[in-house]
């Protein structure tokens, strides 16, 4: 079983994807690439949003020309997404791109094949090969009658098989599929034979709602086992979400260094504030901090002080005021009115003294 760590670690860019390295995190754009100014903009949102690789369309020869702008004005590596066409895959690489998803064996003919691999070798450029469940070569639907974990599998070993015999290694490989039992045991099974890294991913998974369900249930049951380098959660939404869920669902295991996590009850009868709308304004406060601190917002203070106990900084409700908590400890009361304002304070300090330290 080739798990996270025993993958080998593929450069893209100024990252390592693979190996030792941590789960990284990427998007799509959603604009015209050859549209520079609303790439870029889209971009930036995303990187700011804690995006570590961007993928962009490249169909045609202007999206492969508008690379080279684009590539300039961003600060995260740059994937071009390409089917079939080598020529824009060559034209991408020579405008800078950082890697290039496009499987080997649709590309046509071997010499194209071989300049594909020239021109990656050259510049350092992996290629990710992405398998994906509706879109399985002729014979393997012929063979396997439909869509299978195993039939992904043997597509993928295919790809690499092709990359492999022209001495090409630094490959990243994606095998997904909307259907979530699929995409888990196809990912499985891959583990077991393939030692590149694995890009996740549940294709076409739905909108902001169904598709976080089922990417966190599909990719968590992969990162749980220690499975998959790097990921994407495809949602029919803005992909600064996909950002924002892909970091979530790397907290959930431990996976992130870089970010806060949140720890909010459900609320009961118990509760004398409106613990709603703090728990949204405290989140969107910490998903800017890049020290992984856990800060707690609890509704009472019959269980709070307890449950905020694992928390670096927490603040239980009571009525008309707060008890604000340091790691367990209660440091003060503060009315309701300025509860919110007290604990970014007190997040504040606790960022400035990770930051110091
Ligand atoms: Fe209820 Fe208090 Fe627990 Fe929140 S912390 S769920 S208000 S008992």
């Amino acid at each position: 079983m080739f798990l996270r760590q025993d993958t080998r670690p593929v450069r893209v860019g100024n990252l390592t994807i693979g190996g030792k390295n941590e789960v990284i995190i990427q998007s799509m754009c959603t604009t015209k690439t050859a549209d520079v100014e609303a790439t870029v903009a889209e971009i930036l949102r995303l990187e700011e949003a804690g995006c570590q690789v961007v993928r962009v369309t490249v169909n045609n020869e202007e999206a492969a020309a508008a690379i080279k702008e684009i590539k300039k004005r961003i600060h995260i590596p740059l994937v071009a997404d390409i089917h079939f066409n080598y020529k824009l895959a060559l034209m991408a690489i020579e405008n800078g791109i950082d890697k290039v998803r496009i499987n080997p064996g649709n590309i046509g003919k071997r010499e194209k094949v071989e300049a594909v691999v020239k021109a990656c070798k050259e510049k350092g450029i992996p290629i990710r090969i992405g398998v994906n469940a509706g879109s399985l070569e002729n014979h393997l639907i012929e063979k396997y009658g439909y869509p299978t974990p195993e039939a992904m599998v043997e597509s993928a070993l295919y790809h690499i098989g092709i990359l492999e015999e022209l001495d090409f290694h630094d490959i990243i490989v994606s095998l997904k599929a909307s259907d979530v039992p699929m995409a888990i045991a196809a990912y499985t099974k891959a583990a077991e034979v393939i030692p590149y890294p694995l890009h996740l991913g549940i294709t076409e998974a739905g909108t902001l709602f169904s598709g976080t369900v089922k990417s966190a249930a599909g990719l968590g049951a992969l990162l749980s086992l220690g499975i998959g380098s790097t990921m994407r959660i495809s949602l029919s939404a803005d992909p600064v979400e996909e950002i924002k869920v892909g970091r979530e669902l790397l907290k959930s295991f431990g996976l992130i260094s870089d970010a806060a996590t949140l720890v909010s009850c459900p609320t009961c009868g118990r509760l004398d504030i409106d613990l709603f709308s703090i728990a949204n304004e405290v989140e969107e406060y910490i998903s800017k901090i890049k020290v992984p601190i856990k800060v707690s917002v609890l509704g009472c203070a019959v269980n709070g002080p307890g449950e905020a106990r694992e928390a670096d900084i927490g603040i239980a409700g009571a009525r008309g005021e707060g008890l604000l908590f340091r790691y367990g400890e209660m440091i003060r009361k503060v009315p309701e009115a300025t509860m919110v304002e007290e604990l970014k304070k007190e997040i504040d300090n606790i960022v400035k003294v990770y930051e110091e330290t």
